[in-house]
């Protein structure tokens, strides 16, 4: 049976420098998928769909919000072919309802062990309209490699530099932060795959350098400490959202490979200063994700916010405006408050105002998020800043042996200057 999984486009951040990843979750569905299926995979931020090219079903993984509405255009395509067209991942489950108006069916939740059921649904023309599993979620020791030969590799590169690989070790989040959606997504309950099947899964991927993805690494001490004990041998470098900063956890982290950490950071506290630090003295780099717009954001704090950015000397930023998606308690607050006036998920790019801020208006908002682009990337420009991202990893790389060396001429070429040792 032919499946095509689709990941539909989206658009990028405005100011950002434009590069694509290979996608996780299309790669983590696909694993969970029978034996029978033949899986085709085309990621619309790359190539073109080809409507006409025969399918006996349409998968559509969609991520953010800001895929929904060319995922529904995509699906309806389809359908008025008479294909079947199912829905998955993070943005069916925030926008289910809608969703289910252009779907044969909607999965909801994780898709491990449920696969066979669907499929067999289809066979027999009997798919369910909504495949609720949000609340029921398989045990984690069934999550098994993700399936990256579906993805056409020499796509994903930066300029010839070929991208890190996405890998998991874990699933949901014992916290729930106010614009985000993970605790109603995948629970509040921290839950660590066995680390001897993510490390395996890591010795799998044929990249030097990953992207671990796990929401937050920084949730049981022990489990952390002991992953990254078992990643040194493995020699890959990688970069991942939030360690713990303790020296002991940021010393292991150094020798496991630690390239770079996404940090939030939410304000100019010592705090912040001192973790920021204690990042770079054991050589692991930062980029900044800055949010702005929360209600005690003024003009003035934005301001003071950015040359704390450049002071702290952070690796990188990437700045976006409060963006209330729905199932987050942003959303539930703001529309409580009837301060949101933009429902079309087209919007919501994390670039553009949405909702009316609490201490400037929309317009003055949107403004302050282009000075902050604007004013970080004065002096040295994102590209530079990259530039010298990468020849740290690849000091790193020299200094372990594993340097690739024909990726110095591809990052010589991308970036028109010699690279110092
Ligand atoms: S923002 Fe990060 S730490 Fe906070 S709830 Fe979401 S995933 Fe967890």
């Amino acid at each position: 049976m032919n499946f095509k999984l689709i990941y539909p486009r989206w658009p990028k951040l405005a100011r950002q420098t434009e590069f694509h990843l290979p996608p996780h979750g299309p790669v983590v569905f696909a694993a969970a998928l029978p034996q029978d299926v033949d899986v085709e995979f085309v990621d619309e931020n790359l190539e073109e769909i080809d409507f006409d090219r025969p399918a006996d079903f349409v998968g559509i993984s969609m991520m953010l919000s800001s895929q929904v509405k060319r995922g529904w255009q995509i699906a309806d395509t389809y359908r008025e072919k008479g294909i079947p067209v199912i829905f998955g991942g993070i943005a069916a489950m925030l926008h289910a309802e809608e969703t289910s108006e252009h779907a044969d069916a909607v999965f909801l939740g994780e898709a491990e062990g449920r696969m066979e059921e669907v499929f067999a649904d289809f066979k027999n023309g009997r798919l369910r309209k909504v495949y609720d599993y949000l609340n029921d979620r398989p045990p984690i020791e069934t999550v098994g490699p993700a399936r990256r030969e579906i993805l056409k590799k020499e796509l994903y590169n930066y300029r010839g530099i070929q991208m890190v690989d996405l890998v998991h070790a874990s699933r949901g989040c014992r916290f729930n932060c106010y614009p985000c959606a993970v605790s109603y997504l995948g629970g509040r309950q921290f839950r660590p795959r066995p680390i001897d099947r993510a490390i395996e899964e890591m010795a799998s991927v044929d990249n030097k350098r990953l992207f671990l993805v796990d929401n937050s690494l920084a949730q049981d001490t022990q489990w952390e400490k002991d992953l990254f004990k078992e990643m040194i041998p493995l020699k890959k470098k990688w970069c991942c959202h939030p360690i713990e900063d303790t020296p002991e956890v940021l010393d292991l982290a150094a020798q496991a490979g630690a390239w770079y950490v996404y940090q939030a950071v939410f304000d100019t506290s010592d705090y912040i200063k001192d973790r920021i630090k204690r990042y770079h003295d054991h050589g692991i780099a930062v980029e900044g994700t800055i949010l702005l717009g929360l209600d005690t954001h003024t003009e003035d704090f934005i301001k003071r916010l950015i040359d704390f950015l450049l002071e702290i000397e952070l690796d990188l930023a990437e700045f976006t405006v409060l963006t209330p998606f729905p199932h987050t308690r942003a959303f539930e607050k703001l529309r409580s408050e009837d301060r949101i006036f933009s429902y079309d998920w087209d919007d919501y790019t994390a670039d553009k105002v949405v909702y009316n801020p609490a201490q400037m208006t929309a317009q003055r908002l949107q403004e302050m998020l282009y000075y902050a682009w604007d004013t970080f990337y004065q002096q040295e420009s994102q590209q530079v800043k990259m530039s010298k991202l990468f020849q740290q990893v690849m000091r790193k790389e020299k200094a372990d042996n594993t340097y690739q060396p024909r990726r110095r001429d591809l990052v010589h070429q991308a970036f028109g200057r010699p690279l110092r040792k």
